[in-house]
């Protein structure tokens, strides 16, 4: 059994990217810039923002954080966003979520121009992601595949199954794994026996939110298990949704909690933030 190391392939992207912001710094080009809006105080969030503008600066990028008060309305929020839609020295843009409960969080996404969406949230992302087009792919699921990639197992014919139907991890994992020809199944909630169906898998993505649901009889022997769930216990440590010990006896290729697909998503976020801007230079240019 090989267990994945999401912390080096992380830092591996990274290193990609500041590589990347280097050689335009180089040329004399304006870096990429990556706008953060955080609502409230809400402690989560705060230390994740902390992480993406830490993980700006480490590759070189300019990064920008706008604190708003847990009373900021839904239409300064949306003025700001617009503000922000307009600057052309500002390439991605993100809002921290969660948002208040006064504040529509569909209306919010939908406000940032799609071309700055580094979070790949937007209905016209997430469309594009359906129909195949080459658009802003969501951090986690682009990074689950990334750690996929690693292993060098072709995914072409493999039965996938992907626990977990959410917006943000679960469905877009799922289109992307079937982009590899994989044969995918989404399990949630209802699904009756989820053992059996967890069981036929050759690629086992746990997206759920629920510690350790994931047990090693649940995993056909051979299977790569990637666990994107984070669950804080009552003593503080971090917990995926797979049973570690049990699974890792079964799989050939695991992810831990920490140090797997968590890292994984803000790396993922500086290659997407670095998109934008190369797709905005691009557009700025043919003007
Ligand atoms: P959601 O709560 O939005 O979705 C959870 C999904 O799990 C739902 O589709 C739900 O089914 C399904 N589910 C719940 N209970 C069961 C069960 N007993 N059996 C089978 N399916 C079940 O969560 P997210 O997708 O936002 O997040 C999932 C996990 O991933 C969380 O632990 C979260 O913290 C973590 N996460 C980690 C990230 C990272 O950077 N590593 C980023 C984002 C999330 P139904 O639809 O029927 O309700």
């Amino acid at each position: 059994m090989g267990i994945i190391d999401g912390k080096a392939i992380s830092q591996a992207v990274k290193d990609e990217v500041k590589a990347e912001v280097a050689g335009i710094a180089a040329r004399g080009g304006r870096v990429p810039c990556l706008c953060v809006i955080i609502v409230g105080e809400n402690p989560a969030s705060q230390v994740y923002v902390r992480n993406k503008v830490k993980a700006a600066a480490y590759t070189g990028m300019e990064s920008r954080q706008i604190e708003l008060p847990e009373s900021v309305s839904e239409d300064e929020l949306l003025a700001q966003i617009r503000s922000l839609n307009e600057d052309p020295a500002v390439d991605g843009i993100l809002v921290q979520l969660p948002l208040p409960k006064h504040i529509d969080e569909e209306k919010v996404l939908v406000a940032i121009a799609p071309e700055k969406d580094v979070d790949g949230f937007h209905p016209s992302n997430v469309a594009g992601l359906w129909i195949g087009k080459d658009c802003i792919v969501p951090c986690t699921p682009a990074g689950v595949m990334r750690l996929l990639d690693s292993t060098g197992v072709d995914l072409t014919g493999k039965t996938a199954v992907v626990v977990g139907r959410s917006n943000i991890v679960g469905k877009p994992v799922a289109k992307l794994l079937l982009d590899r020809n994989a044969t995918v199944v989404i399990a949630h909630s209802r699904t009756a026996d989820l053992g059996a169906v967890c069981r036929q898998a050759d690629v086992l993505v746990a997206a759920v939110g629920r510690a350790g649901l994931i047990t090693g009889e649940m995993v056909k022997p051979g299977a790569i298990v990637i666990d994107v769930g984070i669950n804080r216990m009552p003593d503080g440590r971090l917990c995926g949704d797979v049973d570690f010990a049990s699974c890792a006896d079964v799989a050939s290729w695991i992810t831990p909690v920490p140090g797997g697909v968590g890292p994984m998503t803000i790396a993922m976020l500086m290659k997407n933030t670095l998109r934008c801007y190369l797709q905005n230079f691009k557009s700025a240019s043919r003007k």
